[in-house]
């Protein structure tokens, strides 16, 4: 069964400038929608800022060893688990060529739902302009995941979940090192893919990527587009993979990305 986009959801997130959203084509794959902005804090940004000052789940403050990322969830198995995968990503994110997220915190929450939830499977969304991350607890993926078709054609797992972090802080550290006034949501989308996929164990990967045996890698930068990778997250995700996994491309195309961005 293909999940198939809303297009009014699609358009509304257009507008909203602040917040990338992760949502599921098969759930729980990816799909983050708006983009980061640049601009700079008014009103609204106060009130951004004023809301990640509140967390949502109650929960305590949980600072990550050796990282400014603060965890809030529940549990200290769901904090030390995201702090694991922070931890992890790091040389993943060298190896894409990323620098390690300067000053200012990201705040990472695990909840039940994620709010302004319209229905949509989404797993993770992050507010840029307040460097927050919201991601749903394992739990709830699992449970999500049970109502629609496995994203990446492999049921939810703790080994997939935490590639999700992975994708999410992608998103957060990427989006600081692009050049100003790039258009960024598809290249964002590229490199926490590309970061997500690396990311995984060579088990999880292997599985996913012989679900998509048929499937090449992006041929030229033009197929890399938004419209593809909101009608086909994983499929993109994949694409993407395999293009960065050429010698051509490599961390030398992210940093093409991080320049230049793409035309979206
Ligand atoms: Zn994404």
């Amino acid at each position: 069964m293909f999940w198939s986009f809303p297009l009014s959801e699609y358009v509304r997130q257009q507008s909203v400038f602040t917040t990338s959203r992760h949502l599921g084509n098969s759930f729980p794959d990816s799909r983050f929608l708006g983009r980061w902005s640049r601009g700079f804090p008014g009103p609204a940004m106060v009130a951004v800022f004023l809301m990640a000052l509140s967390t949502l789940s109650g929960a305590e403050p949980f600072h990550c060893p050796d990282s400014r990322v603060v965890v809030l969830a529940e549990t200290r198995i769901d904090q030390e688990r995201v702090c694991a995968s922070v931890a992890s990503s790091k040389l993943v994110l060298e190896t894409l060529g990323l620098k390690q997220i300067g000053d200012g915190a990201i705040t990472i929450e695990l909840l039940q739902v994620l709010p302004e939830s319209d229905g949509s499977h989404a797993i993770g969304q992050c507010h840029y302009r307040s460097k927050r991350i919201e991601i749903l607890t394992y739990d709830a993926a699992v449970a999500a995941s049970m109502k629609y078709p496995a994203a990446f054609g492999v049921p939810m797992s703790k080994a997939l979940w935490d590639s999700y972090v992975v994708h999410e802080f992608a998103h957060a550290t990427a989006q600081v090192q692009f050049a100003p006034g790039v258009p960024t949501f598809t290249a964002s989308e590229y490199i926490a893919a590309v970061a997500q996929m690396t990311a995984m164990s060579p088990l999880l990967r292997e599985q996913i990527l012989a679900n998509y045996g048929d499937t090449t890698g992006f041929e030229r930068e033009s197929e890399v587009t938004e419209l593809f990778y909101c009608l086909d997250p994983p499929k993109f995700a994949v694409m993407a993979y395999r293009h960065f996994r050429k010698p051509e491309n490599g961390a030398r195309f992210v940093g093409r990305l991080l320049r230049h961005g793409l035309p979206n």
